[in-house]
């Protein structure tokens, strides 16, 4: 695939916009139905009866952090395959306690707690403030959610200096209860500012407004325009002030937080909806699909994470027919998965921790992550049929396999294939740094993924048509 620097550019920076919107896992969902909507998908809920028609597209989400999308193609009859891009949305992050008041040595403190495994040395001395979704009480008694995210810096988590701790660029690892504490205000102000004298006992707070730092409570309220007895309760994820932005003396990076996964999630939307542009849809045989799931980083047990029922039960319902009461297991081994989710670049400065045959560089194109211990899911079928589609719309693609002596990651491609058997291929960009409060990827790969998926919807079929293992 050939393509012009500004158009490789105009991916990148589209990616930026949908990156730095998605600041929680309810804002990546609240970006995604956007641009669904925006394309003419049309909402559907799970506690409703569906009327599903061919060449119509659809999504449905769970949780308000889980969407699965759909474009049913316009030969679909149940138990055709389901043609699928999974990946996730949440990202590893600090997240406020349920009780986050803490006071200590005049400072006002937020109590957070660590969600999946960041590299949380990575938090500190960074702009830091808060991003997610309350549950409010409306005044007609109604409980209602809210999206919040305030987009001023609120909270620092300030590195002790280096002459109080010679060796901390020998080892630098912080504890998680006691050293991650953001600091909000100084009673001090917080004093002349309302007049209150800050205590730090929580106890016996009744209130959601008694259990948190009136200060945050008082600016949630504000941004939500409502009465701090309004508050219920919230999920809150503390993120990053600073913007993902291009990057490097050629603008050839994006250094950006969360990458893992909303790169992979940018690029499944994308190529959902650039392959319905066409008319390819309307001679599709299969069910176009992305599901982007919540709770990856934690192990997917949720009731909106890949392990739970809900794929099953939208793949089920959607190959449901009262003349083929075998259609959805039919279609199980026609469909096939794209479990996408980042890739670990070759880093300069540790390339011995690689493989030294799979060293994934970046501008080579998505890498397929192969592991024979099921970490991954791909198997020679799975590969071999993206490297099919891969080579029809000119996408290259590399491989990795980690070190006989190194850990391995793992991703939703082995829960989903065991859930649902079906083929899958674990795919993703190239990126360093991954699970940092800050990442980096290569500005191509936006593009390079975005190709390749859109050309996965338009090719299985044929492709799978032309599979001779059954
Ligand atoms: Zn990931």
């Amino acid at each position: 695939m050939k393509s012009s620097k500004e158009s490789v550019q105009a991916a990148a920076r589209e990616f930026l916009h949908f990156v730095n919107a998605g600041v929680s896992p309810y804002h990546v969902v609240k970006e995604c139905k956007q641009r669904l909507l925006s394309a003419g998908f049309i909402e559907l809920k799970e506690s409703e009866k569906w009327d599903i028609k061919p060449s119509m597209k659809y999504f449905v989400t769970r949780n308000f952090s889980s969407i699965i999308a759909f474009a049913v193609g316009g030969l679909y009859l149940p138990g055709n395959g389901f043609s699928m891009i999974g990946a996730h949305t949440d990202s590893p992050c600090l997240r406020v306690k349920p009780r986050s008041k803490k006071t200590k040595q005049g400072c006002l403190q937020v109590g957070v707690e660590c969600y999946g495994g960041g590299i949380w040395n990575t938090w500190f001395d960074r702009d830091l403030t808060v991003a997610g979704r309350v549950m409010v009480k409306m005044s007609d008694g109604m409980l209602a959610q809210k999206l919040v995210h305030v987009p001023r810096p609120l909270l620092r988590i300030p590195h002790l200096a280096i002459h109080l701790q010679r060796d901390v660029n020998d080892s630098f690892g912080p504890n998680k209860e006691n050293h991650l504490v953001p600091i909000i205000a100084t009673a001090v102000q917080e004093e002349l500012e309302t007049g209150n004298t800050a205590s730090g006992d929580i106890s016996c707070a009744a209130n959601t407004a008694e259990k948190h730092h009136p200060a945050l409570v008082k600016l949630l309220c504000t941004e939500l325009g409502l009465a701090p007895e309004a508050l219920l309760d919230f999920e809150l994820c503390l993120t990053d002030t600073q913007p993902g932005a291009l990057g490097g003396v050629y603008e050839e990076f994006i250094f950006s937080p969360r990458l893992d996964n909303l790169h992979s999630c940018y690029c499944a939307l994308q190529g959902l909806m650039d392959s319905c542009s066409g008319d390819s849809l309307s001679k599709d045989p299969n069910i176009r699909m992305i599901t982007l799931y919540d709770n990856e980083e934690v192990g997917s047990e949720s009731a909106q994470g890949a392990q739970s029922n809900l794929t099953e039960l939208i793949l089920s319902r959607l190959s449901a027919s009262s003349s083929n009461l075998t259609a959805f297991q039919q279609a199980a081994p026609l469909s096939f998965m794209i479990s996408a989710d980042m890739a670990h670049a070759v880093h300069p400065n540790y390339h011995e921790k690689h493989e030294e045959n799979h060293r994934p560089a970046f501008h080579k194109g998505p890498v397929i992550k192969f592991n024979s211990n099921q970490r991954y899911a791909t198997t020679a079928v799975t590969a071999a049929v993206l490297r099919e589609i891969g080579g029809r719309v000119g996408v290259h693609l590399q491989d990795v396999l980690v070190r006989n002596d190194s850990p391995c990651g793992t991703t939703i491609g082995p829960i989903l294939a065991a859930r649902l058997g079906i083929p899958v291929v674990d795919v993703g960009a190239p990126q360093l740094s991954m699970h940092s409060i800050r990442e980096m990827c290569c500005s191509s790969s936006v593009m390079q993924s975005s190709a390749l998926f859109k050309g996965f919807f338009e090719h299985f079929p044929s492709v799978r048509s032309s599979l001779l293992v059954d």
